[in-house]
Formats: structure tokens, C-alpha cells, sequence
């Protein structure tokens, strides 16, 4: 039986079935770092035992996009452990647990070593997650905003992330991207850096500028790439643009680097896209010289998932930072319903890229360079045509 809101199932909820497509993301494109071509994410589906309309309940949740799928690690060792759980075990106060199912991801699992298990763990954990709201009957980002004590706003300011390298023509078609972007309704846009000569940079950034405006609508990302001395020519580039943020000049671990350049660059430094746990967001507190206005991109999906990110939120809040300076990186409805519920500084979008996974779908409207989410229960991945055919692929034995 299911009753609507919080507290509602009376008996446990049981995971009948689990499982897990590897997907491939859509095109050919590059950062300073990576071609995306090869690849994948883990769209993962936690099968309940509850119905609605005749139909069963499926949790659906994926991975971080730009890395690759976990399906070694999800058949093997993940889903064994949550098919075997006890379901009293997986419930806290009448409603399914994301936290208890990622506790019992992580059973007879040593510490450290985060690697690609954080992403298997958060894929499952973020099922959990669409299958509790579905389960209450709300949006995402409700559920979420009550379990951590807030009020949810489905109103996100947004910015378009795109402009990568392309084998011809990339400036030309850089300025295309972006003006189809803000057709779109977005007035905020992140464009790559670092994987060309600076000089040519310089112009791809200008062109970027005669879309965007002002400096302050555009964001650059250098994907980790830089060393110490090309980050600080970069920096000394970039000043008089005065940008909306400069991305992971670094390497994601190295705090000193960021540190560095937070205490010589005037504008804005974002960087935590590539850290996998609560304690590597604690290091960049304690180490790397993070300020007032710079930008923390954690991922729930790299990272253990959404509670896993709500301590680094708690960390970020205990240093004097605020959750406004949090911009997931993702680019997708996931981090989108996670951004409203949270209420942080605002998330990234994927409009034209890493499909089927990247941008929010026809039911999510863009206007004035925010996003306003809709009454569709969970994620509303369901509503993506994108993902229509891998959803029904991965939930065919199901249903
Ligand atoms: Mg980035």
C-alpha cells in the first residue's frame, strides 16, 4: 500500500531487481584533456516491489557523465550486497534510505581508494533517491529539500556548458553554439581552454564574448591541465576579461597549485569536479586557499552520491563558505532537481552535448537563464526522449 508524502509506506520497501546499462555518450568532441568519444555511464535501475497505475516503482539513477560506466563493479560486488539486504534495512523512518542503500553499496568495503567505486555507489544511491520521490509522488528536488530540513525552489539559475574543441572551424562554430544557446533562454555559458596555444585561446574567448557579452556571463575550464607556470600565463591572460570563474587550472589534487593562484588572481577560481570524497573536499578547504567568491563543483555522481555531497555541503558551511558558491559540475536533471532542493549557487547545463544524458529535456523551461522544474515525480528522467530508449532497454525485464 502507498499513501502520499513522507512517512508513507507501512510495510518495508524490497528491491526485487537491479540492474545496469552501460551507455555510450553521444559525439566526438575534446577538452583540454579527453576526447569523449569512448566514453560511458552506468544507468542503473533499482526495481521495487510497489506499483502505481498497474505499473512497478523503478528508482533510475547514472553515474557522472565524462568518465566511464561501473558495470563491473555494480554487478559484482553492489548489487549482490542490496539484493541481499534485509529490506527493514534499507527503510528509515517509514521511507526507503538512500543513505542505508549506499551503506550497504559500501558493506565489507575498506576505506580509501575512492576511485571508480564512488561512481558506482552514487549511481545506485541516486536511484535510491528517484525511487523515493516516486514513491511519495513528487519531484526530486522535494524529497530532497525535506530530508535536509529546506523548502525546495524549482526555479535554478542555469548557465550552458559547451564550447569544446571541434576539428574544424571551432571558432566559427563556437560562436554558433553558444548563440543557439541563448535562443535557448541561457544567458550564462562555459566555454574549454588549454587545448590550444594560448594566443588562439584569446580568440576563442573574444568570440565567446561577442555571445555572451559581459565578462561576467562567461566561464572558462582548463580541465586540470595546466602546469604551474602555463596556469599563471593563462591567469595573466584571462585578467582583463574579468571572466565568470577560471575552471580547474590544475590538477584536481593539487591544492598548493589552486592555492597559488586564489592568492594571484583577482577573479574567481572553481575547481572540486574531479574529487571523489567528503575528505578530498575537506583537503581543498584546509589547503587550498579557497575564498568568499570562488566556486566549489563537487559531483554527487563521482562521489558516493548525494549524501556523501551533503557532507561536503555541511564542510564548505562549517569553513564560513556558502552553499550559494556550490555549482555541481553534470549538466543534467539529476543535479539540477539536487541543486533546487539544496538550494545552492545555481548548476550547470549540457544543452547540446553528452547525450543521451546532457541538458534537462523539452518539459524543463529555460527562460532568463534559469530553469524551472516540473511536478514529475523523481528525477524526470522519464521525460528526457533522449533517454526513452535506454530506460526501456534497462527496465525491459521489469515491466
Ligand atoms: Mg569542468
Amino acid at each position: 500500500m502507498i499513501l502520499q508524502g513522507a512517512c508513507a509506506i507501512l510495510f518495508a520497501v524490497r528491491i526485487l531487481h537491479t540492474s545496469e546499462l552501460t551507455v555510450p555518450l553521444r559525439g566526438d568532441i575534446t577538452n583540454a584533456v579527453v576526447n569523449f568519444a569512448e566514453h560511458t555511464v552506468s544507468l542503473v535501475a533499482l526495481v521495487s516491489d510497489q506499483a502505481m497505475g498497474g505499473r512497478p516503482v523503478i528508482g533510475i539513477g547514472f553515474n557522472s557523465i565524462g568518465r566511464f560506466g561501473q558495470s563491473g563493479i555494480l554487478r559484482e560486488r553492489i548489487f549482490p550486497r542490496l539484493l541481499a539486504a534485509d529490506p527493514e534495512a534499507l527503510m528509515r523512518d517509514g521511507e526507503l534510505s538512500p543513505a542505508a542503500s549506499a551503506a550497504t553499496a559500501m558493506r565489507n568495503e575498506k576505506p580509501g581508494g575512492h576511485g571508480d567505486r564512488a561512481g558506482a555507489v552514487a549511481a545506485v544511491e541516486l536511484a535510491a533517491w528517484d525511487l523515493r520521490a516516486k514513491l511519495a509522488g513528487e519531484p526530486a528536488c522535494r524529497t530532497i529539500a525535506r530530508a535536509f530540513g529546506r523548502t525546495a525552489d524549482p526555479s535554478v539559475g542555469v548557465y550552458a556548458a559547451g564550447g569544446y574543441y571541434y576539428q574544424a572551424d571551432s571558432t566559427s562554430r563556437l560562436r554558433d553554439e553558444l548563440q543557439s544557446y541563448r535562443e535557448s533562454g541561457f544567458e550564462a555559458f562555459k566555454i574549454k581552454i588549454g587545448g590550444a596555444p594560448i594566443r588562439e585561446d584569446a580568440q576563442r574567448i573574444e568570440a565567446a564574448l561577442d555571445v555572451a557579452g559581459l565578462g561576467s556571463n562567461l566561464a572558462v575550464d582548463a580541465n586540470g591541465r595546466f602546469d604551474a607556470a602555463t596556469a599563471d600565463a593563462y591567469a595573466q591572460m584571462l585578467q582583463p576579461y574579468a571572466l565568470r570563474w577560471f575552471e580547474e587550472p590544475g590538477d584536481p589534487l593539487d591544492y598548493a597549485l589552486n592555492a597559488h593562484l586564489t592568492a594571484s588572481y583577482p577573479g574567481p577560481i572553481a575547481t572540486g569536479e574531479n574529487l571523489f570524497s567528503a575528505n578530498d573536499a575537506r583537503n581543498l578547504l584546509r589547503y587550498g586557499g579557497m575564498r568568499g567568491e570562488d566556486v566549489f563543483q563537487m559531483d554527487p555522481g563521482l562521489s558516493y552520491g548525494l549524501g556523501e555531497y551533503a557532507t561536503m555541503i555541511d564542510a564548505i558551511e562549517a569553513q564560513g563558505f556558502s552553499r550559494r558558491q556550490c555549482f555541481p559540475h553534470g549538466g543534467h536533471l539529476i543535479n539540477l532537481h539536487i541543486v533546487a532542493g539544496l538550494g545552492l549557487g545555481g548548476c550547470e547545463a549540457y544543452p547540446g552535448v553528452f547525450q543521451p544524458f546532457g541538458g534537462f529535456g523539452p518539459e524543463v523551461r529555460v527562460a532568463s537563464g534559469r530553469a524551472t522544474l516540473t511536478e514529475r515525480p523523481g528525477f524526470g528522467l522519464e521525460g528526457k526522449p533522449e533517454l526513452a530508449e535506454p530506460i526501456a532497454r534497462l527496465t525491459e525485464a521489469a515491466v
